[in-house]
């Protein structure tokens, strides 16, 4: 019997963030100026407010310019929209992002769709998510094509691989379903209308599970052999009173033996995201500066 390989995916976003680093620095030297990405955090959220300075510290670290705005709860939508413009119209500024969720009285796709989509470096804009769908280049969710980076890593070509995509959300589920049919991959995407989950999962070379529930996909469930890819972040009941863990969308522990490779939770896709993220804001600084990508 054989046991599945643990995908390191800090080590792989550590190595990613240093040919950003590279990158960057040779921006720097033919455009004179650092690529830059800006944030904006509307509300007090702390685990939002923790994303955003990771963000700012890594975009730092990567040699590119860090921009926050920090608007309270109560700014309006048309005040969040201008303040958008203006970074839209911003030349020091190639990346935007707008940390979700939004507060409830902001509509989030009016948000999404006031951003340049050349500086849409969530990939949420639908220019960019109708450009991946129809296979142009596109600025793309940062988590599912961190995944994707994994799984070529591991694999290498994916080609007629049958692909089970758990969850059909608009940051995860969906583009990664359309970046997995880029790939020549046989695609199937399951939610939770899904009838038997178990047997659809069972026919997968490549799981990747974006649920939102702690290890709801069983071991048994995976076909052998298989490469899984956990994208979940559940908190839950850790083994001293009061404390709390972190787990995945996938029983890993039971998973282990059936798999080829699978992504621990924490350190596999979780810090793929970020390092993507600053990718991505080079990317579209290179576009902007009309020179090659160099990753
Ligand atoms: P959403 O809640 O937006 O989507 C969850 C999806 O799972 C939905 O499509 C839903 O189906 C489906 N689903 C729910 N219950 C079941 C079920 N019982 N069986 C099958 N499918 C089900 O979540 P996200 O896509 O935003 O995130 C998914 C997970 O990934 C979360 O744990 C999140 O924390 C994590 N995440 C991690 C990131 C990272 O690593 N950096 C980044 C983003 C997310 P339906 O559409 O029918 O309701």
């Amino acid at each position: 019997t054989s046991v599945g390989k643990l995908i390191d995916g800090k080590a792989f976003a550590a190595g990613l963030r240093v040919e950003v680093a590279q990158g960057v620095a040779t921006f720097v030297a033919s455009q004179g100026r650092k690529p830059g990405l800006a944030v904006v955090l509307v509300g007090e959220d702390a685990a939002s407010a923790v994303y955003v300075r990771n963000k700012g510290k890594m975009t730092v670290a990567a040699g590119m310019e860090s921009f926050e705005f920090r608007r309270p709860a109560t700014i309006s939508e048309d005040e969040l929209l201008e303040l958008i413009e203006e970074l839209n119209g911003d030349d020091r500024v190639d990346g935007i992002l707008v940390q979700l969720p939004l507060p409830k009285h902001i509509d989030e796709q009016a948000v999404i769709a006031k951003i340049d989509p050349a500086k849409d470096v969530d990939g949420f804009h639908v220019v960019n998510s109708g450009r991946l769908a129809v296979g142009l280049p596109a600025l793309v969710p940062c988590t599912p094509l961190g995944c994707l980076m994994l799984l070529k890593d591991e694999l290498g070509d994916l080609s007629g691989l049958e692909a089970v995509v758990v969850g059909r959300s608009n940051i995860v589920g969906k583009p990664m379903a359309a970046l997995l049919l880029g790939e020549s991959c046989t695609v199937t995407i399951a939610h939770s209308r899904t009838r038997d989950l178990a047997s659809v999962v069972h026919r997968a070379d490549i799981v990747v599970a974006a649920v939102g529930r702690p290890e709801m996909i069983k071991g048994d469930w995976i076909k052998p052999g298989a490469t899984v890819i956990d994208v979940g972040i559940n908190r839950v009941p850790g083994d001293e009173e009061g404390s709390t863990r972190i787990v995945g969308d996938v029983a890993t522990a039971e998973a282990i033996p059936h798999v080829r490779a699978i992504t621990p939770v924490p350190g596999g896709v979780g810090p793929m995201t970020i390092a993507v993220l600053l990718r991505n804001t080079l990317v579209a600084a290179c576009a902007r500066a009309g020179i090659a990508a160099p990753v």
